[in-house]
């Protein structure tokens, strides 16, 4: 049996048990790992079952684009960091292939972001 009454103390996402608030969001520790990774890579999940799929403590890692939707829908917040972050290395690389007049190698690591997601949408 599940204690409701205690709701803050459970991970809004999965319904683990909460390690703390991490993003503004009571969660545990695999959700926000699994939040922080996402928004850190840039990455871009894929549902096979268009977006219906039930994240709870069980099935949480059979669907990683639903768990990241439902991270969303708490209310995670994305780091502002990030973001400028990402940004800063867009115009740096873009600066770059003005200058070389071609695509630059993918393994341009800044700031811990891997640029060939970002320099893919450069050249689109
Ligand atoms: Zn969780
Ligand atoms: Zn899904």
């Amino acid at each position: 049996m599940e204690d409701n009454s205690r709701g803050e103390s459970l991970c809004k996402v999965c319904g683990d048990k909460a390690s703390g608030k991490h993003y503004g969001v009571p969660s545990c520790d695999g959700c926000r790992g699994f939040f922080k990774r996402s928004i850190r890579r840039n990455l871009d999940y894929v549902c096979k079952e268009n977006g219906r799929c039930i994240v709870d403590v069980s099935r949480r890692n059979q669907c990683q684009a639903c768990r990241f939707t439902k991270c969303l829908q708490v209310n995670m917040k994305r780091d502002g960091t990030l973001r400028f972050k990402g940004h800063y290395v867009f115009i740096l690389l873009k600066s770059r292939l003005k200058s070389e007049g071609r695509f630059v190698g993918p393994r341009f690591n800044l700031g811990g972001i891997t640029s060939q997601v970002i320099a893919a949408r450069a050249l689109h």
